[in-house]
C-alpha cells in the first residue's frame, strides 16, 4: 500500500468518525472527536483546537445542539462521585457522569436526587445544559439543584462558580446549552435516600384532566401518557414509601414499553380506519395489568426506552396545561394526523435561571413524539402553533422551529445569558449553526 503515493496519502489523512444522536435525526462528521483524560488535557484542547468546539454528552438531545464539523469534545473520562457533604446533603460529580451511574454511589452516602427524568442515559452536564426535568408540581429541573460548577471557558480559563464566586456566570451556566464553555464538575443539592412506589392505571384522558389538581396534589410525581387517537391515557404516580422493595422486573416491560409496542402494531393495521382504530385503542385497557413497583428512587424513575422516536416538547404556564393538551388532541383527531406515540404530560416547578424553560413560572410540559422511522416534520409543524398560542417555551434539547427573535420574547432574562456568553466567548468558539440561530449570533 505504501508503494502507491495516493494510498499512502489516504492512510495519513485524519480518520473522520461520524456522530449521530440517539434518534438518528442529527448527525455530523467532526474534524476531531476528542476525550481528554484530565483537566490539563482539556484546557490544552480548548486552547489549541482549530475551529469550533462542541461538548457532547450521551447524544440524547433531539435538537441540533451538538453537531459540528470542528471538534466534538466528550467528557467520558470525567466520571464519578468526587466529593460530598453529609451535613448539607450536597455531592459533587464529574460532569461527564452518566445519570445512570449516580444513584448507587449517592445511596452509599445516604443521598438521592430529589427528582429524575424518565430516562437516566444522559450525562450530568448534558442534562443540566438543557434544563432536563422530571415531573411533580413541587420539583424543579436538575439545573435548579445545581449549587456549584467548574467551567473551562473559551480562553482556557478554569472558573469555579457558585452563588458567591462568578455568580453571574454560575447563574447562566446552570442552563448553558453548552454555549458558555465546558463544565467539568457539578455540585448538586440532594436529599436523604428514599424509596418510591410506582402506581399505574388507565383512565379517560378527560377525567384525568378534570382531576389534575387532585392528581398533582395527592402524588409527589404524577404524569400521564396520552394515547393519541383514543380517549384514554396511562396515568403514573410515584410516591415516597417506607415499604420494602418489590422483586426486580424486566426493565423492557417497564415505562409502558409493552403498551407502546401494542399501539405500534395496531397502527400498522388500522391507521386507515380511524373509527375502528379508536374502538380498538379504547379497548386496549382491558389487556393492561399493572403491578405496583417499589424500589430505590433512582431505580423507579428511570425507564428503558426501547422504541426510538423524535420529540418536540413545550412548557406552558401550568394553568394552561389542560387547555393546551385538549387543543392538541382535538387537532390530531380532526385532521387525523398520522401518529401513534403517546403524548407525555408533566408538571415542573418554577426556577430563577435565565434560560431555563421554567424561569419564573410553574409549568406544564407537553411532549409529542413520532417514531423515528416516520416523518416528524409535518406532525410537529401542525402542533407547534398551539404551543405558541399558550406562550410555550420549547425544550432546548428537543425539536422546535423557533429562532432567537421569537425565543427572546419568551425569556425575560434573556440578556443576562447572552451578555455572559458574549463576555466568555467573544469569537463564538462554542457555537454551531443551530446555536447561532437560536441565540441570535451573526
Ligand atoms: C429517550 C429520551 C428520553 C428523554 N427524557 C427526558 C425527560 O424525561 N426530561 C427531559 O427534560 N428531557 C428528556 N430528554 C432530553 C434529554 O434529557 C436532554 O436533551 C439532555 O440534554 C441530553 O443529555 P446528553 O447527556 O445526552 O447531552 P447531549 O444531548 O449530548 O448534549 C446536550 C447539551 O449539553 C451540552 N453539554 C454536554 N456536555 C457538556 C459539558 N461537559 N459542558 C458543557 N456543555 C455540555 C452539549 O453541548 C449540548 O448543548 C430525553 C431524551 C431522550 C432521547
Amino acid at each position: 500500500m505504501t508503494g502507491n503515493p495516493l494510498l499512502a496519502e489516504l492512510a495519513r489523512a485524519p480518520r473522520l468518525i461520524p456522530w449521530r444522536n440517539w434518534s438518528g435525526a442529527q448527525s455530523c462528521l467532526p474534524l476531531a472527536r476528542l476525550a481528554p483524560k484530565d483537566l490539563d488535557e482539556l484546557v490544552q484542547v480548548v486552547r489549541q483546537a482549530p475551529g469550533k468546539i462542541r461538548p457532547v454528552g450521551s447524544g440524547h438531545s433531539f435538537s441540533a445542539l451538538v453537531p459540528t464539523d470542528g471538534t466534538l469534545l466528550s467528557l467520558s473520562f470525567f466520571s464519578g462521585l468526587l466529593d460530598h457533604d453529609a451535613a448539607t446533603l450536597q455531592a459533587e460529580f464529574a460532569a461527564g457522569t452518566p445519570m445512570s451511574r449516580m444513584g448507587a454511589p449517592l445511596k452509599a452516602i445516604g443521598q438521592a436526587l430529589p427528582n429524575m427524568a424518565d430516562i437516566d442515559y444522559q450525562t450530568l452536564a448534558g442534562a443540566i445544559a438543557t434544563s432536563t426535568h422530571g415531573t411533580g408540581v413541587g420539583f424543579p429541573s436538575y439545573s435548579a439543584q445545581v449549587r456549584g460548577l467548574q467551567l473551562v471557558t473559551a480562553s482556557g480559563e478554569v472558573l469555579d462558580c457558585d452563588s458567591n464566586r462568578h455568580a453571574e456566570v454560575f447563574n447562566a451556566a446552570r442552563v448553558s446549552l453548552g454555549a458558555l464553555g465546558v463544565a467539568t464538575r457539578v455540585r448538586l443539592q440532594n436529599r436523604p435516600a428514599y424509596r418510591l412506589r410506582e402506581r399505574q392505571w388507565i383512565a379517560k384522558t378527560e377525567e384525568l384532566l378534570e382531576d389534575v389538581a387532585k392528581n398533582t396534589r395527592e402524588n409527589q410525581h404524577w404524569e400521564m401518557l396520552v394515547v393519541t387517537h383514543s380517549d384514554y391515557a396511562l396515568s403514573i404516580a410515584l410516591n415516597e414509601t417506607a415499604d420494602p422493595a418489590t422483586p426486580p422486573t424486566d426493565p423492557a416491560q417497564e415505562g409502558g414499553n409493552e403498551f407502546v409496542s401494542l399501539i405500534e402494531n395496531l397502527d400498522k393495521y388500522v391507521s386507515d380506519f380511524p373509527e375502528t382504530r379508536r374502538v380498538l385503542l379504547n379497548n386496549l385497557r382491558h389487556f393492561a395489568n399493572f403491578q405496583d413497583r417499589v424500589g430505590d428512587s433512582y431505580e423507579i424513575y428511570a425507564n428503558v426506552r426501547s422504541v426510538r422516536f423524535n420529540e418536540m416538547e413545550y412548557s406552558v404556564p401550568a394553568e394552561h396545561g389542560p387547555a393546551c393538551l385538549r387543543e392538541i388532541l382535538k387537532l390530531i383527531r380532526d385532521k387525523d394526523l398520522r401518529t401513534w406515540f403517546p403524548i407525555e404530560y408533566r408538571y415542573v416547578r418554577a426556577d430563577d435561571i435565565p434560560l431555563s424553560m421554567f424561569e419564573g413560572r410553574d409549568s406544564c410540559s407537553i411532549s409529542v413524539h413520532q417514531h423515528y422511522g416516520m416523518d416528524h416534520h409535518n406532525f410537529f409543524a401542525a402542533v407547534e402553533p398551539i404551543f405558541w398560542k399558550y406562550a410555550g417555551r420549547p425544550h432546548w434539547g428537543k425539536l422546535h422551529g423557533l429562532n432567537a427573535r421569537q425565543l427572546q420574547a419568551l425569556y425575560p432574562r434573556w440578556r443576562e445569558f447572552t451578555q455572559v456568553r458574549e463576555a466568555l466567548d467573544p469569537t463564538g468558539k462554542f457555537l454551531n449553526a443551530h446555536l447561532s440561530s437560536i441565540l441570535g449570533v451573526a
